[in-house]
Formats: C-alpha cells, sequence, structure tokens
C-alpha cells in the first residue's frame, strides 16, 4: 500500500468526511418530481444528486426493436457536464454505456418483463453532481421511478457499495475514497426476496475482507431500502393532504 492510501481513515478510526467505517453518508429520496414522465424520483446521497425518468410501458420505436414474449427495457444512465469537477463532454463515454447496461441488469430481474408484451420502459439517469457511488445511487433513485410509474414489480431493488480505504472495510464510499482507496463492491438487492442482482469489484480484498464488505453493502442497502418506502409514502402522503 502506498502513503497515499495511509491518511484516509485517522486514528480515532474515523473517515475523510468525519465517518465511522460503517456509516452511510446523509441521503434523500424524493418521488414524482418530474410532471413529464410516467414515473420519476430525486435521490440526494453525499455530494451525488440524481434524477431518475421512468416512461412507459408505451410503444417501442423503431418498431424492430419490440419483443413478442415480453416488454423491452432500455436505460440510459448520463452525467451532466457539470456534475464532475473537470467539465465531462456530454457526449456518451464508454463508462456511461457500461453503467447504463449495468443499471438495466440490476433492475430487470425486479420487473414482471412479461406483463407487457412489444412495449418498452425507458429509464433515463440524469447525474447532476457526482462523488462517487452514482451507479448504486442511480440504481436506487430508478427504483423509484419505476415503482412511481406503476410498474409491477417483485421487489423494490436497492443499491449500495461497500469496499476497503487504507487497512479497513468501509460502507459506501465518495470519491475521494473511491478514487484513493483499495477496492470498491457496488451491491444491488432485492431485499425482500433477498437476492444480489448487481455485485462488481473494483481493486483487490482477502476472502474475509471481501465478507464483511457484503455484510457492510448488505446492511446498508436495508437502511436506504427503508427510507425508499418512507420516500413512496410521502408522495401519497402529501397529495392526500393537497387534496383536503
Ligand atoms: P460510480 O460513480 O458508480 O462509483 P465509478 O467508480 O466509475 O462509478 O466512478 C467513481 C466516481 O468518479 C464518480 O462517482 C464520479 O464522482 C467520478 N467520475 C466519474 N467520471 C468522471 C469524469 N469524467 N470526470 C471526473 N470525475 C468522474
Amino acid at each position: 500500500m502506498n502513503d497515499k492510501t495511509e491518511k484516509l481513515i485517522d486514528k480515532k478510526g474515523l473517515r475523510v468526511d468525519g465517518r465511522k467505517v460503517d456509516e452511510l453518508r446523509p441521503i434523500k429520496l424524493e418521488v414524482g418530481i418530474l410532471a413529464n414522465a410516467n414515473g420519476s424520483a430525486y435521490v440526494e446521497h453525499g455530494k451525488n444528486k440524481i434524477l431518475a425518468a421512468v416512461y412507459g410501458p408505451r410503444e417501442v420505436h423503431p418498431k424492430h426493436l419490440a419483443l413478442q414474449d415480453r416488454t423491452l427495457l432500455r436505460c440510459r444512465y448520463h452525467m451532466a457536464p457539470f456534475s464532475v469537477q473537470e467539465r465531462k463532454s456530454p457526449a456518451p463515454s464508454r463508462r456511461e454505456v457500461e453503467l447504463s447496461k449495468v443499471i438495466r441488469e440490476a433492475l430487470q430481474p425486479s420487473i414482471f418483463m412479461e406483463y407487457y408484451p412489444r412495449t418498452a420502459i425507458d429509464i433515463f439517469v440524469e447525474v447532476l453532481q457526482a462523488d462517487g457511488g452514482t451507479r448504486c445511487a442511480s440504481i436506487t433513485a430508478a427504483a423509484l421511478a419505476l415503482a412511481d410509474a406503476g410498474i409491477p414489480m417483485r421487489d423494490l431493488v436497492v443499491a449500495c457499495a461497500a469496499g476497503k480505504v487504507d487497512s479497513s472495510v468501509v460502507l459506501d464510499l465518495d470519491d475521494v475514497e473511491d478514487k484513493l482507496g483499495v477496492a470498491d463492491v457496488p451491491l444491488a438487492l432485492m431485499p425482500n426476496l433477498n437476492a444480489v442482482t448487481l455485485l462488481q469489484m473494483d481493486g483487490l480484498l482477502s476472502l474475509e475482507e471481501f465478507e464483511t464488505a457484503i455484510d457492510f453493502a448488505m446492511e446498508g442497502c436495508k437502511k436506504i431500502s427503508a427510507m425508499q418506502k418512507e420516500a413512496l409514502k410521502a408522495k401519497y402522503v402529501n397529495v392526500k393532504e393537497t387534496e383536503e
């Protein structure tokens, strides 16, 4: 390990932003915030600010992409040019193409795809501000937007990463920890079915560290899952209050 990575956890065991090793960043979730999408959600996860919009099930364009036995699930993950410190080119990068696929595949197992043959469900994710862990926050946001659009699902997917900085396993890495840390393990979960829909690992961990990272990420997912449910409920409480 180089000297650079030795400074991410202080003598008291606290991280650069003052968190404990098993602590999530502050999270704010909101549902139903875009008038023109069928479903939408906004997530603030630490300094990440992410919008997700869902359209569908709707007619497929171009038509030849339509599937006879199920819906066509499409996802576009995009980072705004102002989302990172150095202006990011607005053109889709290889990373964005990969993350679009990763997010789609993490959500797909939760959706009853066969209910809507010859249609499309489109998910658009816009990262307005990025600070590490955007794929997980995007999955959390997109699952909420799918629920808000009324898409029938087996479970509400939630995602969270764990990893290793210095010599400690930590939950929910921010940008600095992601860049200077040793490993990052994003995980997406269907909490009621206890089924993992995404598991990646960037970096190296021992088997024991990997198991701790999975435990941390699962616990993180469960906490965020409770917040997702609150966010969904909050929308309907607000609607009821406005009607009264
Ligand atoms: P994730 O956001 O899921 O952790 P990565 O590990 O690929 O995905 O990216 C880590 C972080 O690096 C991002 O959250 C973002 O803060 C930063 N980042 C990604 N792309 C760029 C870019 N083009 N310029 C500057 N920072 C970037």
